[in-house]
C-alpha cells in the first residue's frame, strides 16, 4: 500500500495526504465517488442518509469514504472464501482478488459457494496483496454453528437485503427510515420508544437468531436485558444508527427479502408528512424521564433538542409545552430563572422579581408555560366532573 500510494501520488504532493481510498482510486483511474460506490462497503453503512443529504449517493464527502472507506468499519478482518480463490486461480486471469461482498458484516458464508468465509489471520493487513490458495484460514464458526447460522431464514433474509444495500444506487433519508421500521415493528407489537415495558426489536431478534451470530454484529449484546433499550439496535425506531440494525430490522420484520424490499423502496401512505414521522415518538416520550434528562442536558434549548432529536423545532415545542417543560434558550438564568425558583419557594411575584431584577413580564411568561401540564390536568378533571355532576348529582354530596 505504501509503495503504490508513492507511486501513483502526483508530483509536488506528499503521499500520506492520500487515504488508502483515494489511493487506490487514483491508480485505478477512476473518481473516489465512483471507486467508493462500486468497489467499498461505504453504501451499506451509509444506506441510510442523514438529513441534508438526503437521497443522494453524489454526496458522499471525502471524509465519509476516509472513514468508512475500503475495508469494513466494524472488524479487523480480511475475509475470503477458499473455493473463490481455487477458481480464480485457474480462470485464465490467473490470480485472485478480495471481493467486497465477502466483508459484509454478519453473513459468514460464500453467495456462490455457500461454504463457510475464513478469516485470515493477519487481519486487515493481509489487503496488502492478493488472496491465494495456500493462505492461512481462521473460521469465526463450528461447523454446527455455521449449519444453524446458514439456514436460518432471518439470517438467509439479513444476507440478501444486505447485498441488495451494497448495490442500490440511492440512499434513503433517515428521517423515512425510522418512520418506516417504526411502523411495521408497530405491526409486530413491538415498542417504538425508549421507554416501556413492551418487548423492543432487539427482544424479537434474540428470538429468532442465535445469539453467538448476533454477538459478531454487536459486542454489547450480552449486556442487554430483556425489554431494555439496546441502542445499536432499537434506535432504528427512534434516530439514526448504522446500515447493519436497518438491515437486520427488515429482516426480522418481514417473511420474505421481496416484501422487504418493496416496503422499504416503496410508496407509504402518509410518507414523508412530518406529522405522522414525528408520531413515532409517542405521546408518552415528551413526559417521559428520558425526554427530562435530555432537557435537562440541553440546558431546555429548544434548539438543541431539535438538532439532537432530528425533529423540527416546530413539532418540538408544542410537546414540550405541553409537557410542561418550557425553552429555556432566551431565558436569562441568572434573573428570570432565579425569580420562578424564589416564587415557587413561597415569595411573592412582585418580590421574587424585585429582588432578583427581573422582569415581571418574562417570569410570568415562564411560570404560565411551566403550569400548562398542571392546567390540562384540572381541565381534564373539571370536564369529567361536570360530566358526572350531570349524572349522578344526589352522589357528589
Ligand atoms: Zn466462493
Amino acid at each position: 500500500m505504501e509503495a503504490l500510494r508513492t507511486s501513483v501520488h502526483p508530483p509536488g504532493t506528499t503521499p500520506d495526504a492520500y487515504s488508502d481510498s483515494a489511493t487506490l482510486a487514483l491508480a485505478a483511474g477512476v473518481s473516489l465517488e465512483h471507486f467508493a460506490r462500486k468497489h467499498s462497503l461505504l453504501p451499506f453503512y451509509r444506506t441510510v442518509s442523514r438529513e441534508g443529504d438526503a437521497g443522494q449517493r453524489d454526496t458522499y464527502s471525502v471524509e465519509t469514504i476516509g472513514y468508512f472507506g475500503t475495508r469494513s468499519s466494524r472488524q479487523s478482518m480480511a475475509i475470503f472464501c477458499p473455493e473463490c480463490i481455487k477458481e480464480d486461480k485457474a480462470s485464465p486471469r490467473g490470480f485472485a482478488y478480495w471481493r467486497r461482498s465477502h466483508q459484509l458484516p454478519g453473513i459468514p458464508w460464500c453467495v456462490t459457494h455457500g461454504c463457510q468465509l475464513a478469516n485470515s489471520p493477519d487481519g486487515t493487513k493481509a489487503f496488502d496483496a492478493m488472496p491465494f490458495p495456500e493462505m492461512d484460514a481462521i473460521f469465526e464458526f463450528s461447523e454446527p454453528e455455521f449449519i444453524e447460522v446458514s439456514t436460518n431464514p432471518i439470517i438467509q433474509r439479513y444476507a440478501s437485503i444486505a447485498i441488495a444495500f451494497l448495490n442500490a444506487e440511492v440512499t434513503t433519508p433517515d428521517i423515512h427510515a425510522q418512520f418506516r421500521i417504526a411502523e411495521q415493528a408497530k405491526k409486530h407489537n413491538l415498542r417504538v420508544c425508549i421507554q416501556g415495558k413492551r418487548p423492543t426489536l432487539t427482544d424479537r431478534l434474540l428470538e429468532q437468531v442465535p445469539k453467538y451470530w448476533l454477538r459478531t454484529l454487536y459486542p454489547d449484546i450480552d449486556k442487554h436485558s430483556s425489554t431494555e433499550f439496546f441502542y445499536p439496535i432499537d434506535n432504528v425506531t427512534v434516530g439514526v444508527t448504522a446500515g447493519t440494525s436497518y438491515v437486520l430490522a427488515l429482516a426480522s420484520l418481514f417473511d420474505s427479502t421481496e416484501e422487504a424490499l418493496n416496503y422499504w423502496q416503496g410508496d407509504i401512505e402518509g410518507l414523508p408528512t412530518e406529522r405522522k414521522v414525528q408520531r413515532s415518538f409517542g405521546k408518552d416520550y415528551w413526559s417521559s424521564t428520558e425526554m427530562f434528562k435530555l432537557y435537562v442536558e440541553h440546558r431546555g434549548n429548544y434548539k438543541s433538542l431539535s438538532q439532537a432529536l432530528t425533529i423540527s423545532p416546530s413539532y418540538l415545542r408544542p410537546q414540550l409545552i405541553a409537557a410542561g417543560l418550557p425553552g429555556l434558550g432566551l431565558v436569562n438564568m441568572n434573573t428570570t430563572a432565579r425569580a420562578v425558583l424564589d416564587f415557587q419557594t413561597g415569595m411573592s411575584l412582585e418580590a421574587a422579581c424585585e429582588s432578583n431584577g427581573a422582569s415581571r413580564d418574562e417570569v410570568e411568561k415562564l411560570i404560565r408555560i411551566g403550569i400548562s401540564k398542571l392546567s390540562t390536568a384540572i381541565n381534564e378533571i373539571s370536564q369529567s366532573n361536570s360530566i358526572k355532576g350531570s349524572s349522578h348529582q344526589t352522589d357528589d354530596d
